[in-house]
């Protein structure tokens, strides 16, 4: 078992993120540009009026417009791509966040993909997962770009590593899989039908946490060393692992919370600055 426990620390690495932000948004306000982040909010769920309320005190906090958008419960699909046109076509908008989840009735693919692709600072279109899976340049989902940004701060290795991780949703756990391919390492993708699922975390170097189950990795599934990143956010500020059981077999663990979440708010507000930026250079 190690002794040396490594908390990565998320708030540390936000902070880096953003303080490379503030000399770029410099930049283009010497250009007459302020980058504008739209965030659409549909219906009256608390915790995602609450994530749109971070996401848009973020933004402020470092000079970029948030610009809100609240949409009744009751608006259609429709309603709703149309208002994502609109944005689409406003040049005064760098990146739409349509925040998930969006109210039954909607059909929330169609809704993702209406985001132009230049726009798509959250990397939730069907086109930007594409672009990403083929390594090619497109904003990748947040979190899962959080994940590797985190990685990279703290110089863990990513190539020739087994990497598990449980969980496939199309905003986190399929696209950090990918992401972590194409940095070369093993990648192992878990989910609620995987058999023997203790036993595969157990023979993963790299542990993602995608599952949305508080406290479901269990500290005796990890092998000693292990790198856990848990992406997880539950209710009670709660990760999807054991934090303290983990923490006894693993080299290093992210906390929740303070962990994953603020570089996935930083690395939203990143790719809304990258997107002003490819306006200014357009012009
Ligand atoms: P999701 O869409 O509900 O997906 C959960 C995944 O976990 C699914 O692929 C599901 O498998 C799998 N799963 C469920 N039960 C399982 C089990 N018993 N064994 C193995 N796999 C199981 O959730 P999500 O949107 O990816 O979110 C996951 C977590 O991340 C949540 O806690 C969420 O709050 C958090 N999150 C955090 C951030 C952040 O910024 N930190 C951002 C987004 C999400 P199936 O596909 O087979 O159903």
């Amino acid at each position: 078992m190690n002794t040396e426990k490594l908390i990565l620390d998320g708030a540390c690495v936000a902070n880096d993120i953003k303080e490379q932000l503030l000399s770029r948004v410099k930049l283009l306000a010497e250009k007459g540009i302020t980058p504008c982040l739209a965030t659409i909010l549909v219906g009256d769920d608390p915790a995602s009026a609450t994530y749109v309320r971070m996401k848009g005190n973020a933004c402020k906090r470092l000079g970029i417009e948030s610009r809100r958008i609240s949409l009744g419960k009751d608006t259609s699909t429709e309603q709703l791509i149309a208002i994502i046109q609109q944005l689409n076509e406003d040049s005064d908008v760098h990146g739409i966040l349509l925040q998930h989840p969006v109210p039954h009735q909607i059909d929330e693919r169609a809704a993702f993909d209406a985001i132009d692709i230049t726009k798509d600072v959250d990397g939730v279109t069907t086109l930007g997962f594409a672009q990403n899976a083929f390594g090619f340049a497109a904003y990748p989902s947040c979190t899962p770009a959080a994940i590797v940004a985190i990685l990279d701060y703290y110089q863990i290795p990513i190539e020739g590593k087994h990497a598990v991780v449980v969980g496939r949703s199309p905003i986190l756990g399929k696209p950090v899989s990918l992401m972590l391919l194409n940095r070369n390492a093993t990648v192992t993708i878990c989910h609620s039908k995987t058999k023997n699922l203790a036993s595969i975390v157990g023979t993963g170097d790299i542990v993602v946490a995608a599952v949305g189950k508080p406290k479901f990795i269990q500290g005796d599934w990890i092998q000693p060393g292990a790198v856990i990143l848990d992406a997880g956010y539950n209710e009670g500020n709660v990760g999807d692992v054991d934090y303290e059981a983990c923490l006894l077999h693993a080299s290093a663990i992210t906390p929740v919370p303070a962990g994953v979440g603020p570089v996935t708010i930083a690395t939203l507000l990143k790719h809304t600055v990258d997107a002003a930026e490819q306006l200014a250079f357009l012009r």
